[in-house]
């Protein structure tokens, strides 16, 4: 048995049941087998057995009051991954799909991408299986302070600094800093993703969505080919995705179809951006009801068939395991040539296989949605050095950071012997900055 088969039968053991955990395990493992082979120091010292293993993790009780005067329970959890390059940071996912696997996941993945950002920051993700759809602003409120009654023994500005992700947007990283706040009696740049006034950085909302899709222009740039023209489609419509779908216009490319979790709506002439903003960012409403203002547009139920409409560029930014093999497929056949992951592993492993095979040009998320956390970078800096720098300045930034993590993810990918493999270039590179950290940092 080799090395990755070994350790990753101890993954299966240990973590029963986490199986978004083993996914994302197994295909990173798959990925950086050559680097092992080249380098036995990592098995010596026994790298794989200690990255796999949080350094910490933290479940516990959320209790919070409903509107009705009854006590609610939901889970909350905070794991921390990795520290060696940097303070833990990462997400907080509020659904009620959230388990620990799912943030084991996350964290683990987030532990590279942080890695290729080129900033020093570790891995972590938290969240709770609580729903803020349908709940009222005090139950967000009531919520958010109770989950931050238990988190704020955890975290820190150089401890762990924790942000947003689904369900977790402005107003609710707003009512957890005031809770911190309250509780520490300091005023420190603990969160990301805050408001413009209390801290926030300019371009953050915008940061993942803005830096997929350079990172795909720029891609496509360099095989001669551009968004401009392209025909895209957008999974999800919350905050990656309308900032994708911005981007992507100002770029010249025509988004066609966006989808929530009750359905996808389709236009071959392009879909208005602004209703959609208005719909799911201001009202927090469903996107079937686009069709109040366009009733000629095409409104599906099942928003896994959104991949079924052909396209040149597919970026999906809903959630994990949205395409499988039989979307990829359909992709493929379609003509879509560029696949750029603005959520976290949205696509299987099978569907994955199906598009390097096909030589689409297709991006992981550890990459491709890295824009997000490197703007939180660009945050805490500012918080510390006490100052805000212009969207123009962050925007300058951004673009050089994605454009550095494709040219890193190239040319590992190339150094590695598969050119167009993006996935083990990404996960080699993120994997070999941390990997070296830990050795020289002894048994931690
Ligand atoms: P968000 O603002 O909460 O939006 C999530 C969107 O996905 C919503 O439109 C939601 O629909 C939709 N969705 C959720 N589950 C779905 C399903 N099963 N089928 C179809 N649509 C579904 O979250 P977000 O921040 O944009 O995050 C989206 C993805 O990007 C996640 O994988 C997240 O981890 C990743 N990501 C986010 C950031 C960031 O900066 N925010 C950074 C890196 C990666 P409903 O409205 O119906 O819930």
């Amino acid at each position: 048995m080799s090395y990755t088969q070994d350790v990753f039968k101890s993954v299966l053991e240990k973590n029963p049941g986490e199986v978004e955990f083993h996914q994302a395990v197994k295909v990173f493992f798959e990925s950086i087998e050559r680097v092992l082979e080249l380098n036995p120091q990592y098995e010596k010292e026994s790298i794989l057995e200690r990255i796999v293993e949080p350094e910490r993790q933290i479940m516990f009780r959320v209790p919070w009051v409903d509107d009705g005067g009854r006590i609610r329970v939901n889970r909350g959890y905070r794991v921390q991954f990795n520290s060696a390059i940097g303070p833990y940071k990462g997400g907080l996912r509020l659904h009620p799909s959230v388990n620990l696997g799912i943030i084991k996941f996350l964290g683990f993945e987030q532990i590279f991408k942080n890695s290729l950002t080129g900033f020093s920051m570790g891995g972590g993700k938290g969240g709770s299986d609580f729903d803020p759809k349908g709940k009222s602003d005090m139950e967000v409120m009531r919520f958010c302070q109770s989950f931050m009654t238990e988190l704020f023994k955890y975290i820190g500005q150089f401890t762990d600094v924790p942000a947003g992700d689904i369900g977790t947007g402005m107003r609710e990283i707003g009512y957890m800093f005031g809770q911190y706040k309250r509780l520490k009696n300091v005023f420190e740049g603990v969160l990301t993703g805050k408001r413009i006034e209390f801290g926030g950085s300019l371009l953050r909302k915008e940061a993942t969505g803005y830096g997929l899709v350079y990172l795909i222009n720029d891609l496509l740039e360099r095989k001669g080919k551009s968004i401009k023209g392209a025909r895209i489609i957008i999974s999800g419509s919350g905050n990656v995705a309308i900032y994708a779908h911005q981007k992507a216009r100002e770029l010249g490319g025509k988004v066609v179809a966006m989808s929530d979790s009750n359905g996808y709506i389709f236009d071959s002439s392009g879909l208005d951006l602004d209703e959609i903003k208005s719909l799911k960012e201001l009202n927090k409403k469903r996107i079937s009801e686009y069709r109040k203002k366009y009733p000629e547009v095409e409104f599906n139920e099942n928003s896994k068939e959104i991949w079924k409409n052909k396209c040149d560029i597919a970026l999906p930014c809903a959630t994990q395991n949205e395409i499988g093999p039989t979307e990829a497929e359909i992709l493929v056949n379609n003509g879509c040539y560029a696949v750029g992951e603005g959520a976290n592993m949205p696509c299987n492993p099978e569907a994955v296989k199906i598009f390097l095979d096909n030589k689409i040009l297709y991006t992981p998320g550890k990459a491709a949605n890295a824009g997000g956390v490197a703007v939180s970078a660009l945050e805490m800096s500012q918080n510390s050095a006490r100052l805000q720098w212009t969207a123009g300045e962050v925007d300058v930034k951004l673009k050089e950071i994605m454009s550095g993590i494709l040219n890193n993810i190239s040319r590992t990918a190339k150094e590695y012997g598969d050119e167009n493999n993006l996935v083990m270039g990404a996960n080699i590179a993120g994997f070999i900055k941390v990997a070296d950290a830990m050795l020289a940092q002894g048994a931690v």
